[in-house]
């Protein structure tokens, strides 16, 4: 599946807020938002006036670079949620925020959702004890996900086996163990990133 390859901090720039795209980096003195907080390019720093339009556009942008898809994909999980029942754009983000690249960065066990997705890629988990190894598999409740026997010994699974990470609450974590299980569906109190979605819905409503 095809992916963003360019410069992660440029989107941050771009939203003009940290997306926290780059793990640790985006907590230390080098994070780029905190050095150059204003638009990439030529007139990166003019003021500008935003229409309507263009605050739903910028707010769609967000939420597709906060959970590292493109277009297609993005769109897909739209139409996904309007025809589920309920609020679409709560639908929406739980649609995303249990995608299973998600699930292992909300679970503690990458340090953002670009490595959840590339440790998901590498194959280092399972779940129900299943190998996946593919980002966009939607994991449901009761789903256990755990760091597959072989990477266990991993340097990068210990570091998370020792670190305290502050999960959501749809999520129950076993460092010791190295596995985490869905415990419930993410309401929209469960995700943390400051996103208006009906914004996004008023964009492809349009
Ligand atoms: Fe965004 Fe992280 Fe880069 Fe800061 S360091 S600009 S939060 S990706």
């Amino acid at each position: 599946m095809a992916r963003y390859t360019g410069p992660s901090c440029r989107l941050c720039r771009r939203e003009g807020q940290k997306l926290y795209l780059k793990g640790e980096r985006c907590y230390s003195d080098k994070c780029a938002i905190d050095r150059r907080g204003y638009a990439p390019g030529q007139h990166g720093q003019g003021r500008k006036k935003v229409s309507n339009y263009g605050l739903q556009l910028r707010e769609k942008q967000k939420a597709k670079r906060f959970y590292g898809l493109l277009e297609t994909q993005f769109r897909a999980y739209f139409e996904k949620a309007d025809k589920m029942r309920g609020i679409t754009g709560e639908n929406l983000l739980r649609l995303l925020e249990l995608r299973l690249d998600n699930a292992v960065y909300r679970m503690g066990m990458a340090t953002s959702r670009k490595e959840g997705r590339q440790l998901v890629t590498h194959g280092h988990f399972t779940v129900n004890g299943q190998k996946v190894d593919i980002p966009s598999y939607l994991v449901s409740v009761g789903d256990v996900i755990a760091v597959k026997e072989k990477s266990r010994s991993s340097e990068k699974f210990k570091e998370f086996a020792e670190a305290a990470v502050n999960v959501p609450n749809w999520v129950q974590t076993n460092y010791e163990k190295l596995e985490g299980k869905v415990i419930s569906l993410p309401t929209r109190e469960d995700v943390d990133i400051p996103i208006a979605e009906h914004l996004i819905v008023e964009l492809y409503s349009r």
